[in-house]
């Protein structure tokens, strides 16, 4: 049972007094991870809660460490965007998905859309487009079968270029999520000038759902509001049965969270759709 599984990882802590040289041992050996094929991709599904089915997926990259085992994202992603490392390490992940996709299809399991996070170096980036087209063609698959999360900082930093950005990856025909909405400044009649078809709440709003007045309101708010501009909506990190009742009184669209599951090694998540596993 995934649900109370959680998720263990290796603490990769840099000594303070050595941060420099830590960070240019941590490059190198990001460098050598992408050669040595160390990354891996979980699948965390997100649940439709009227119907209680997986609906999709995120994918989540992980860093197989020979040593240190399971590296989290956050322990690594930082800086690899700094360096740039983020370009070659996104486009293992979108492949690893496609991937996975293709033989999953090709086995004749009903896959869902596999959602890939975008870092913000990625996006202004000009091969982003070719990139995702050349993968998707390589593995035979229709855009509806991988999706994109952005976050806010993204597309606010220069709204116009990232609308015209977000126009022609919506144009391939890929759905688009706003992630971590709420934790930046923007408003969400703002945002629906960019062709977002779904909202993530930022899991730091789900958390005290049920006992802080202040995030009740603001979850209440963002849904009304983006319902009433077409949006979807994903409540991320729900992780307790209360937080689940709010959602789904509040008819929040779906959840994702260790309440129902972590995200799992692609196996796992397989053998989730196919035993077709409910909230
Ligand atoms: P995110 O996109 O907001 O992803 C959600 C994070 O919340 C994931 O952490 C997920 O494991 C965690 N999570 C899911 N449900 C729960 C829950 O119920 N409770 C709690 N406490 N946490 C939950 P993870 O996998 O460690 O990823 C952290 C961040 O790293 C992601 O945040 C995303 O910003 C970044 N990331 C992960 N994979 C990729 C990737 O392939 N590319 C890029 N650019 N960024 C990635
Ligand atoms: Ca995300
Ligand atoms: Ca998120
Ligand atoms: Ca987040």
């Amino acid at each position: 049972n995934a649900k109370a599984a959680g998720e263990r990882y290796a603490y990769y802590a840099p000594a303070m007094n050595a941060a420099h040289s830590v960070r240019l041992e941590l490059e190198n050996e990001l460098r050598h991870a992408l050669e040595a094929r160390q990354f891996e991709v979980f699948y965390q599904p997100k649940v439709d809660l009227g119907s209680g089915r997986i609906v999709s997926a995120e994918a989540l990259v992980r860093w197989r460490h020979p040593q240190r085992g399971l590296v989290a994202p956050a322990a690594f992603i930082p800086l690899a965007e700094e360096v740039g490392l983020i370009v070659p390490i996104g486009a293992l992940v979108l492949d690893a998905v496609c991937v996975q996709q293709a033989e999953w299809i090709a086995r004749q399991l009903e896959v869902v859309p596999v959602a890939v996070n975008l870092s913000a170096v990625q996006f202004k980036q000009g091969k982003l487009l070719q990139t995702i087209r050349d993968a998707l063609e390589r593995h035979g698959l229709e855009p509806q079968h991988i999706s994109f999360e952005l976050t806010e900082s993204m597309v606010m930093g220069n709204p116009e270029e990232a609308a015209y950005n977000l126009k022609a990856l919506k144009a391939l025909g890929v759905q688009l999520a706003l992630d971590d909405f709420g934790t930046g400044y923007s408003s969400l009649a703002y945002l629906q000038r960019f062709p977002f078809d779904y909202v993530k709440i930022d899991r730091s709003f789900i958390a005290n759902v049920t006992s802080n007045p202040g995030d009740a309101a603001i979850v209440t708010a963002v849904i009304a509001m983006a319902h009433s501009l077409r949006l979807r909506v994903v409540a991320e990190g729900v992780e307790t049965e209360g937080q689940l009742q709010f959602l789904r009184k509040r008819r929040c669209d779906e959840m994702q969270g260790y309440f129902f599951s972590p995200a799992v090694p692609a196996a796992a998540f397989e053998a989730m759709l196919r035993e077709g596993t409910q909230l």
